[in-house]
């Protein structure tokens, strides 16, 4: 496995997702909305066929807490969070996420 300094960041790869993560979740989480710019991508969610979560961490990390962020948009995004919670492991965004012309269905 590469190291993860070595992974491209998802505000590189996604960067409307990751300003809309950003700004949604500033409204209830400050702190964690400070990490996403650091998050890294980890490639699709491959835990059932057609998941439309994409991994901010290496497979597995993920703790049961999840962040749901609901705006007016086009889509809504939940986040997964690391046991300790202060960690974005993976994202999950319904409606038109800019990866799901990407993957196979
Ligand atoms: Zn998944």
């Amino acid at each position: 496995m590469s190291r993860p300094e070595e992974r491209p960041r998802l505000a590189d790869v996604f960067p409307e997702i990751a300003a809309e993560i950003v700004r949604l979740l500033r409204k209830d989480d400050a702190s964690l909305a400070e990490t996403v710019h650091e998050l890294r991508y980890y490639g699709h969610c491959l835990c059932r066929p057609g998941c439309q979560a994409v991994l901010t961490a290496p497979a597995g990390s993920a703790g049961t807490a999840v962040c749901q962020l609901e705006d007016d948009g086009e889509y809504m995004i939940w986040l997964s969070l690391d046991p300790a919670g202060n960690t974005i492991t993976d994202v999950e965004a319904w409606g038109d996420p800019p990866w799901s012309q990407s993957t196979d269905q």
